[in-house]
């Protein structure tokens, strides 16, 4: 894609009808979500500061947890993996998972990085994603648009036509609770027949402890009742002890919109040997352009992103256009996103993308983390321009 093909697409989003009403939909809602979560628990302002140093701390000491962490995870039975590269990640889980299997997976944004559910289709697996906005995007053949709400681009009007085609029932466009019992009953069964269930991470303590934050309870169904384990967990998200770590649950589940999730799991290895459970858990510890940019003093800033989504909320960019932000074939979207396609997929292809921000800095004030945007596209823009 060249710079006039990434325009091209953009202005083909802006003119798009449903994706609007879907984006208007979702802003609207998190704004309102937001302010009464701040309103509620304002501690979570000094809370983010404290959080901010806990994540320049581990991004600077990336090697030195990731060590710890990898010596955590088989100190308590598990198998730890590094992989340098996304080949070498899909490598290893392709191993671990081997072929003919049935597998349910946990929403991840690094996992889409790998294209990980393609990859394990291709090599002859069944693959379930098993949250109902990243099931919709599978079986729609999308991106996630956004990274807590992958499909606020999709219309419960589209959602109910999907489903009318793909369960073959009818359904009602204003009955939200009939399609998401439609899902999860076509789900329910793909928890028990599974060999293998394939979790993210939102945060991981050097110490032992990965901790992934949800809603609907898929999460937990995925990694508790199949035989195997898989987390795939980028080595930014690796902080030093639990106490921090939950720091980080806080903060994300604040800032994401939320008074309380429902759910928050902590996984610390296999279930014991007469117990039920995972027999194996193994976790994968993703570089993919992460140390390089660790030591990097502008995309550093990128590491200490949360992925709570706030700042794609507040962008007038991204509200206009959505996910189409960073391309179709990018997993991430948005400024934020166009930063992590630099640092982990296509440099050329997110300099093209930097060039659509407005350098308002609105993202800046929504962020937890005060990660300075604006900073950090002109710099991946001055960067392709010295290479030309
Ligand atoms: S850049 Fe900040 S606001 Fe945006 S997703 Fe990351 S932590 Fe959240």
């Amino acid at each position: 894609m060249d710079i006039s093909d990434v325009s091209k697409l953009l202005v083909k989003a802006s003119r798009d009808p449903v994706l609007r009403t879907g984006l208007d939909r979702g802003i609207s809602s998190y704004w309102k979500k937001r302010k009464a979560v701040l309103e509620r628990y304002p501690y979570v302002l000094d809370l983010a500061e404290e959080v901010r140093r806990i994540k320049e701390d581990s991004v600077a000491r990336m090697e030195e947890l990731v060590n710890m962490a990898v010596e955590s995870v088989e100190r308590q039975g598990g198998r730890a993996y590094v992989a340098k590269t996304a080949d070498e990640a899909r490598r290893i889980i392709g191993e671990v998972v081997g072929t003919g299997k049935t597998i349910v997976k946990a929403k991840s944004m690094t996992t889409e990085e790998l294209k990980l559910r393609e990859y394990l289709i291709e090599m002859g697996n069944e693959v379930y994603e098993t949250d109902l906005g990243e099931f919709l995007i599978q079986f729609l053949k999308t991106k996630p648009m956004h990274f807590i709400s992958p499909a606020i681009h999709i219309t419960r009007e589209k959602v109910a036509e999907f489903l009318r085609e793909f369960m073959k029932v009818e359904v009602d466009k204003d009955d939200i609770e009939g399609m998401v019992a439609l899902v999860r009953k076509f789900l329910r069964d793909k928890y028990f027949r599974a060999d293998v269930g394939i979790s993210g991470a939102n945060v991981f303590s050097a110490d032992g402890g990965l901790f992934l934050i949800e809603n609907e309870s898929n999460i937990r169904l995925s990694i508790s009742l199949p035989e195997k384990h898989i987390a795939v967990v980028g080595m930014e998200k690796v902080v030093p002890t639990m106490e921090d770590a939950w720091k980080v649950v806080e903060v994300i589940t604040r800032f994401g919109g939320y008074k309380v999730t429902s759910y928050v799991s902590l996984v610390r290895g296999p279930a014991a040997e007469n117990d039920l459970g995972p027999k194996e858990y193994h976790v994968i510890f993703l570089d993919n352009g992460r140390l390089n940019a660790s030591k990097d003093p502008v995309l550093k800033e990128t590491l200490y992103c949360l992925r709570c989504g706030a700042c794609q909320y507040m962008c007038p960019v991204f509200g206009v256009v959505g996910g189409f932000w960073a391309g179709l074939s990018s997993a991430y979207s948005g400024g934020i996103g166009v930063m992590w396609e630099y640092i982990t997929e296509d440099e050329v292809q997110a300099s093209y993308h930097a060039f659509a921000c407005l350098l308002c800095g609105r993202c800046k004030e929504a962020c937890p983390m005060k990660i300075d945007q604006p900073k950090v596209l002109r710099e991946i823009r001055k960067r392709l321009m010295e290479k030309l």
